[in-house]
């Protein structure tokens, strides 16, 4: 899960580190009154979960509350990569001298959170990445933790000033305690600014949390904004299924991760495009079937469904009790292909019959035959 700028900020707060006081606000009218508030120039910035929001237009000063108003409005009216901008963040402005680049990230590859750091800041670290990537300073933080004076040799050659080097030390000796306790896979400070005044602030906060880690923080479910999630992310989450939307049209139901991801690699293989990742898990309430095919049915883009059962704990007859319950109560308007073999295949196969339903313990067939309909339905 991604929080916006304003949720990172106040999370960031909480550990000390620099931020400075803003508030997220939803109307024009809200923002002049934040900006009478502080009584400063105010940076008025899109709350959406994309980044360059700076270069879309989505991130400007306002140096009255009047003109605070009209940011707000014109940023409020914009759209970002395809997000409607529903909040602003309204938040004191800093004098900026330089901008650098500081993340921690996990490195899935390392099995290692990674510090990365660049003296090329305010732009995006990709685009820096590409154009000159020795201008990135990687670390990577191991079982032993991240000490101070580590922290400090990674800042000396790139600050001239002591005064900033400390505090820039401080500032990531912060984000690593922001990045374990909160179970984070990225926490991301992009500038980190320094000021003509010497001062070393977040003026930007990115933060991505482990999903897989919610369990443990009662918390995380207030911070999810709902208006940003779609609905079929919404109902996987709610029915506990693994669901990941890709850009095809064969929708594909499985069960099992592995299986999932062998189902994806063979539709790609006979020429089709998978329209998703998705994992029913071991379970075969029907209730999950449903909730899948609801998930599924959703995205405009699909031409046909596959299910692909491999019955092990999961009883085939469950999930084809699943099958026709769910079409019972809601028929589908495209072809449906099922691909069913392991415990109780017979009974599951007597079940879909009698209601029409072929039924094939080939997945080599149950793919190709799922493309074939796609491309009838294409046609
Ligand atoms: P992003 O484009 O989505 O990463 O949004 P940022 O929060 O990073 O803002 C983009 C750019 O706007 C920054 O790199 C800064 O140059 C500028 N900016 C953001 N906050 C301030 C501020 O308080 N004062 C000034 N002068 N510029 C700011
Ligand atoms: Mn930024």
């Amino acid at each position: 899960m991604n929080l916006h700028e304003y949720q990172a900020k106040e999370l960031f707060a909480r550990y000390g580190l620099p931020v400075l006081p803003g508030q997220m606000v939803t109307t024009p009218e809200e923002a002049r009154d934040v900006a009478a508030s502080f009584g400063s120039t105010v940076v008025i910035k899109a709350q959406v979960l994309v980044g360059g929001r700076g270069k879309a237009g989505g991130v400007k000063l306002a140096h009255t509350p009047e003109e605070a108003f009209e940011k707000a409005r014109d940023i409020l009216a914009l759209t970002i990569k395809g997000l409607a901008v529903r909040k602003v963040l309204v938040a004191q402005a800093a004098d900026i001298s330089r901008e650098l680049y500081l993340s921690i990230i996990l490195d899935r590859a390392a099995k290692r959170p990674l510090i990365m750091l660049s003296a090329e800041g305010g732009v995006e670290i990709e685009e820096v990445a590409k154009q000159s990537p020795e201008k990135i300073v990687r670390r990577h933080i191991g079982l032993e933790g991240l000490r101070t004076y580590q922290a400090r040799a990674l800042f000396q050659p790139l600050l001239e000033d002591p005064k900033w080097v400390s505090q820039a030390t401080e500032i990531l000796m912060k984000l690593w305690t922001v990045f374990r306790e909160n179970d984070c896979t990225l926490a991301e400070i992009n500038p980190l600014a320094i000021t003509p005044q010497g001062r070393v602030l977040a003026l930007d906060a990115k933060v991505i949390l482990d999903d897989n880690a919610e369990f443990r923080h009662r918390e995380w479910d207030t911070w999810r904004d709902r208006d940003e999630e779609t609905r079929g992310a919404r109902l996987a989450r709610e029915f506990g299924l693994s669901y990941v939307k890709l850009d095809g049209d064969i929708g594909c139901v499985v069960n099992g991760a592995g299986l999932a991801m062998a189902t994806m690699d063979l539709v790609k293989h006979y020429g089709g495009e998978p329209a998703n990742f998705l994992d029913i898990g071991g379970s075969s309430n029907p209730e999950k079937v449903t909730a899948a095919l609801k998930i599924i049915t959703g995205d405009s883009h699909v031409r046909a469904i596959l299910f692909n059962i491999f019955g092990g704990i999961t009883r085939c007859d469950d999930v084809a009790r699943g099958i026709v319950q769910s079409l019972e109560a809601s028929p589908l308007e495209v072809p449906l292909v099922i691909r069913l073999t392991g415990t109780n295949e017979d009974l599951a196969r007597k079940i879909l019959s009698e209601k029409g339903l072929a039924v094939t313990t080939s997945m080599d067939e149950g793919v190709r035959t799922v493309i074939a309909r796609a491309q009838e339905v294409a046609a």
